[in-house]
């Protein structure tokens, strides 16, 4: 199948080709013509699965009739919104839509915070159809009327499940309000908890379900054991397996700081090259440490599933729960990352007597 077949308009498979995309992915494949059709779509899909492109080409498709090249302001009206939770996200998708855009004459902005607020509002007053923001900054631009909503025809929510962690969700229930109730809405998120279906039932008319390759869905290749262990012999049993596979990696996942540290403490003073990654450590340590571990410098990498959100590791085979995740989601969504693509993994699950009666604790 290639990007012809799913309808796209000869500029932008222009665009794809000068991109050097011969094939579309799998979630393009089933984004790209529901998106053309006009349905509300609730995506499943994480970064690196092409996700971007399945979503900016057919938006682009759909307003592409709005392209001109008038310099009136009134010609311009915004007429696509994609809301990302972070800067990084944000440029990372207007980049994609200045690619996939450049045989249109359609204009685009980034708009996010941190930053001087005028040239922003300066370029917005010209007139732009595709605003690419975080939820904070616009409505800022809203505030101070530097944009217009009204005629917004469809509403992208990237990376849902980031926003809600971010405390993004009222910022985006008042976003809503100010659009059109008869936009086309698509919302992407790499897992969907009760909160994100709550969201996508407000934001979304009769949506399509689409997803790829989850990563919280437990793969096949993996193997899954619990050890029952008293939690005063947790370290020693880790210790003990580990030393009983020498050649073999692992990410362990623990549910505080503090443990984690002291973890990792415990197995270089056993003789093992660990290290710890967690909220408290800076960017910079962390990027070192990870690293280390991609490289094979580090054996094992402990550390809390907060830190370890987006760690991309291919290959790994072994994952320790050190305490028993509280739910299932939780469960599922470490362990995806072992037994990927055909690999064989192993996850581990450390289970203590309190742990099967304990109330849950939250993570940090
Ligand atoms: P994303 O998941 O949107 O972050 O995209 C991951 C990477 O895949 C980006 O670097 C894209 O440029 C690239 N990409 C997207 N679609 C395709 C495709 N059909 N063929 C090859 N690479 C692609």
């Amino acid at each position: 199948m290639s990007f012809a077949d799913l309808g796209l308009i000869p500029e932008l498979l222009k665009a794809v080709a000068d991109a050097g995309y011969t094939e579309p992915t799998p979630i393009q494949r089933q984004a790209i013509p529901t998106v053309i059709a006009g349905h509300d779509v609730m995506g499943g899909a994480q970064t690196g699965t092409g996700k971007t492109a399945g979503f900016t080409l057919p938006l682009l498709h759909r307003i592409a009739r709005h392209a001109n090249t008038s310099t009136s302001p009134a010609r311009h009206a915004t007429r696509a919104l994609i809301l990302a939770p972070t800067r990084e996200l944000a440029m990372q998708v207007y980049e994609s839509v200045k690619t996939y855009s450049k045989h249109l004459p359609l204009r685009s902005i980034c708009v996010y915070g941190g930053v001087d607020i005028k040239p922003q509002q300066a370029e917005l007053r010209r007139g732009i159809e595709v605003v690419i923001a975080t939820p904070g900054r616009l409505l800022d631009h809203v505030e101070q009327k530097s944009i217009n909503l009204s005629q917004v025809e469809v509403l992208v929510l990237d990376e849902a499940d980031r926003m809600l962690d971010m405390g993004f969700i009222p910022d985006i229930k008042r976003i809503l309000a100010l659009l059109p109730a008869n936009r086309q809405s698509l919302l992407f998120s790499a897992t969907f908890s009760d909160e994100i279906k709550k969201l996508a039932d407000q934001m979304l008319k009769n949506p399509q379900l689409i997803e790829v390759a989850r990563r919280n869905m437990v793969s096949e290749t993996i193997t899954h054991r619990v050890h029952p262990v008293s939690s005063g012999m947790k370290r020693n049993l880790l210790a003990h397996l580990l030393r009983h596979q020498p050649d073999t990696q692992a990410l362990v996942f623990v549910d505080t700081k503090l443990a984690c540290g002291r973890l990792a403490h415990f197995l270089e003073r056993h003789g093992i090259s660990a290290d710890a990654i967690h909220g408290d450590k800076g960017q910079q340590q962390r990027t070192e440490t990870l690293e280390a571990f991609k490289s094979g410098k580090l054996r094992v990498l402990v550390a809390t599933d907060v830190a370890a959100r987006g760690i991309d590791i291919d290959e790994l085979p072994y994952v320790i729960n050190f305490e028993l995740p509280h739910t299932a989601e939780d469960y599922v969504a470490p362990i995806g990352r072992t037994g990927r693509a055909g690999h064989q993994g192993n996850a581990v699950s450390l289970v203590c007597a309190e742990e099967s009666t304990a109330s849950p604790r939250s993570r940090s």
